[in-house]
């Protein structure tokens, strides 16, 4: 690691901190009522009604039904005198999940709380400052595979042309509107970066899968949701129809395994010797993966390459991958994922110890009308993440 890192990192570590303080100001025991019914002028102590829930509502509009990690919002009354709703889950009290509520949960007779990861299916009971309870008549749902919730809840990372592509599922429940679609919005921004148009029917469901391109380029490192848009005048209250926020990045760095990226004139691009390329140095055997999804172009042996591969990019672009310890991997004309191996590091041909020597051709790519490029930033900005 290089010592330009330590800033990101520190300013990462102040960003979990910051949220560690939110987390402990959620959790802290609510303040007096203020907000709860007003003292009488008489004096004397008032004990606010119980709270009774009439309707339980998720994001996605459905009724006693939620998936974890959606809103939940609460309707009836007194509920303002809330401070926790417990998820009863199943009859043993093994599986209750209390979540404490902060003084502000409850507005305007609603009271919104997130459904825990951990929670089960079953009535839910809503607890008060003064430590009564009651417990509601219907059961709570709660379930995983919801309409507009995806099943790559686990995926956290998105490599742009992986072999895993993000997956979200949907289900319109009547004919979409006019506009209604699967997103892929940038969090950062609010950015919607690619759509996917719904069709108009009946009961609507489908699948979008999503390998992180927009047309031919990978979308910018970020954090990225997949959400579903329901048109008209749904769009905005449609927050719960959406993925797990995941990290999107837009190449993986090719040396699967410790690694030295050459800072010398005559590691880097250009200089005396005119070197078309960048030197990045790992032991022999070091697995070697394609940085990005291509069309392998071509393969061979050289007396100065040694063994060789090159990859075309979607957008024209290629990438000529040098001195491999064997023959590569794959064969001319292959499509490859982001991730797959190429072979691995080597000292073929005109090398002085294990290295790759990698080459970034524009488009229309090597010995195809294309230049040779300095790769040395993206490698510098992969390597920070991958
Ligand atoms: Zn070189």
């Amino acid at each position: 690691m290089s010592p330009a890192h330590t800033p990101t990192r520190a300013r990462r570590l102040a960003a979990l901190l910051a949220l560690a303080a939110a987390a402990v100001a959620v959790a802290a025991p609510a303040a007096p009522a203020q907000d709860g019914p007003a003292p009488e002028a008489t004096g004397g102590l008032v004990v606010p009604g119980k709270p009774v829930v009439s309707t339980a509502l998720c994001a996605n509009q459905r009724s006693w039904t939620c998936a974890r990690g959606q809103v939940l919002t609460l309707r009836g009354d007194d509920l303002s005198a809330a401070r926790a709703v417990i998820y009863l889950g199943g009859a043993d009290d093994g599986d209750d999940v209390r979540v404490p509520l902060g003084p502000r949960a409850a507005q305007a007779g609603e009271l919104l709380t997130i459904v825990p990861r951990r929670a089960r299916s079953g009535p839910l009971k809503i607890v008060t400052a003064l430590g009564t309870a009651t417990e509601t008549e219907q059961d709570l749902s709660v379930v995983d595979d919801i309409p507009g919730i995806d099943d790559a809840r686990r995926l956290t990372k998105l490599v742009a042309g992986g072999r895993r592509p993000a997956v979200f599922r949907y289900r319109l429940e009547d004919a979409p509107a006019t506009g209604a679609a699967v997103e892929a919005v940038r969090v950062s921004d609010g950015r919607v970066v690619r759509r996917w148009p719904l069709e108009r029917e009946g009961d609507a469901t489908g699948e979008v899968r999503w390998d992180g391109y927009v047309g031919d380029e990978p979308a910018r490192t970020g954090t990225y949701v997949l959400r579903l848009n329901r048109g008209g005048e749904a769009a905005a209250s449609a927050v719960g129809d959406a993925s797990p926020q995941f990290d999107l990045l837009e190449a993986l760095f090719p040396i699967r395994g410790r690694h030295t990226i050459g800072r010398t004139e005559t590691q880097r691009f250009g200089g005396a010797r005119d070197h078309q390329g960048h030197d990045v140095f790992a032991r022999c055997g070091t697995p070697l993966a394609a940085l990005s999804k291509g069309v392998v172009h071509f393969t061979g042996a050289h007396g100065r390459a040694g063994n060789y591969v090159v990859v075309n990019q979607p957008n024209g672009e290629s990438y000529a991958y040098m001195h491999l310890r064997d023959a590569p991997l794959v064969r001319k004309g292959q499509r490859v994922f982001a991730g797959q191996r190429l072979g691995y590091v080597g000292d073929t041909g005109r090398a002085f110890g294990c290295h790759l020597h990698i080459e970034l051709w524009t488009a229309p790519g090597w010995y195809q009308g294309g230049r040779p490029r300095d790769p040395f930033a993206d490698l510098v900005r992969w390597d920070a993440w991958s």
